[in-house]
């Protein structure tokens, strides 16, 4: 496994590369540009005619299942794997057929590596030392990066002496040594465990602003990709399925299978009615705010509702809300009700064998059993609507990563 000192050209020489090209293209230091990049492994296409321009100081996450192409993207960049066509441009240098060390990248992957007989601070001087840097500099500069990663008082200490969490922080450190201008990370928080993962998303993203390194991060987990980056690229398939800020992607999806593949979906059919806001389902009458490009009247469609969107509420015998009389109102039966620590989850049925879920802050969630009758409420901001054959090609994609995720990986002891 080749570990992150990839990039063995001195910080202040590769900061005056970085400026010359900078000033012959116009494209900041920090910037990445991919336009129309395909990989192909032989007959395969990993990546297919992506283009993505991302910004200098940006935290961008390449989020997707298994198999979409993060890795190998990540790899083109870091100069592991060549474009079978496409450009890519680093800090406004055309990288394509620059080996690994000559580029302003750098990478920290997963897999720490980091030597084991050699202590943490001679882990972090490696790649100057291979260079040939003056010991008082390399001691000065490795100071510097374990300070970065609050390790300084580990800097004797041995990889097999320090945590999962500690190993990746010294990962980090030597990937930060020589201040690359993008640095590359391959779902380098993957092995730790889920409240060390959460601590080290925090961390990161704080060093990350403070050093205002352009981080292009690939993940398969929503949640870590959402709570820290600034955009996320969701793919699929070897494509960009949906180029976004967070509040947009889960607010606003471009497509079903963005829709389902961030957080969760109740998907319901119908059909499109002349006003294209409004969809007619067998269980009512749904209206969204919005409209989808590819929908017209009478065509066949999904409604996406988020469970967190949907209210439940006891119909009770002298209710007055006993039949749906408005839009996005459809009544069912409690078929399940479970707790989820701050949050309660309702499957309720609403006939035909589709079921709906709802998900409600625990303090002010309704006190359900299973078999009560309810009614199931929604804003129209929350309802969108998409292609029946997307939805449904989507929601099987997504079945499919979910029973094949990532391969997993050696756990840490801690
Ligand atoms: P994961 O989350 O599992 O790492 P990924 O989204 O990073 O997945 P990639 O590793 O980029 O996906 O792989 C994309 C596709 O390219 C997959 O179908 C994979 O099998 C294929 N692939 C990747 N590397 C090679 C290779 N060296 N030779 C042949 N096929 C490859």
């Amino acid at each position: 496994m080749t570990v992150s000192a990839q990039n063995t050209t001195p910080a202040a020489s590769a900061a005056e590369n970085a400026s010359a090209n900078a000033a012959a293209t116009s494209e900041p230091d920090g910037s990445v540009v991919l336009e129309g990049v395909t990989k192909k492994f032989g007959g395969a296409v990993a990546v297919d005619n992506i283009s993505l321009h991302v910004r200098p100081g940006e935290f961008l996450s390449l989020l997707g299942p298994s198999g979409c192409g993060k890795t190998t993207t990540l790899r083109m960049l870091a100069g592991f794997e060549e474009p079978t066509s496409g450009s890519i441009r680093i800090s406004g240098q055309d990288v394509v057929g620059i080996p690994p060390h000559k580029r302003n990248v750098n990478t920290v992957f997963q897999a720490y590596a980091l030597f084991p007989h050699m202590s943490v601070a001679e882990n972090v001087a490696y790649g100057l030392r291979q260079k040939g840097t003056p010991k008082s500099e390399i001691r000065e500069r490795v100071t510097e990066s374990l300070d970065l990663v609050q390790m300084r008082s580990f800097a004797d200490r041995k990889p097999t002496q320090l945590s999962g969490g500690q190993q990746q922080r010294i990962a980090l450190a030597r990937a930060l040594i020589n201040r690359p201008a993008v640095l590359l990370l391959d779902e380098p928080l993957g092995a730790l465990d889920r409240q060390l993962r959460e601590e080290m998303q925090i961390e990161l993203k704080l060093l990350q602003s403070r050093l205002g390194i352009t981080f292009i991060f690939v993940t398969h987990d929503q949640g870590e990709a959402l709570s820290m980056s600034d955009r996320i690229a969701i793919m699929r398939k070897g494509r960009i399925e949906q180029l976004d800020d967070a509040d947009s992607i889960y607010d606003s999806p471009a497509s079903a299978y963005v829709a389902g593949f961030i957080g969760q979906q109740n998907f319901l059919p119908g059909m499109i009615t002349n006003d294209l806001q409004v969809m007619e389902s067998p269980f009512g009458v749904l209206r969204s705010t919005s409209t989808h490009p590819e929908l017209e009247a009478g065509v066949d469609a999904q409604a996406a509702v988020r469970p967190e969107a949907v209210t439940v509420s006891a119909i009770t015998d002298t209710g007055a809300a006993t039949t749906p009389t408005a839009d996005n109102r459809i009544s069912g039966k409690v078929l399940g009700v479970s707790h989820q620590g701050e949050t309660l989850q309702f499957l309720i049925s609403i006939g035909d064998s589709q079921t709906l879920m709802s998900r409600l802050p625990r303090p002010s969630a309704p006190r359900l059993a299973v078999g009560d009758a309810v009614m199931c409420t929604w804003d129209a901001a929350s309802v969108h609507f998409f292609p029946s054959e997307q939805a449904t090609q989507a929601q099987a994609d997504i079945a499919r990563a979910v029973s094949h995720p990532a391969p997993p990986t050696s756990s840490i002891s801690l």
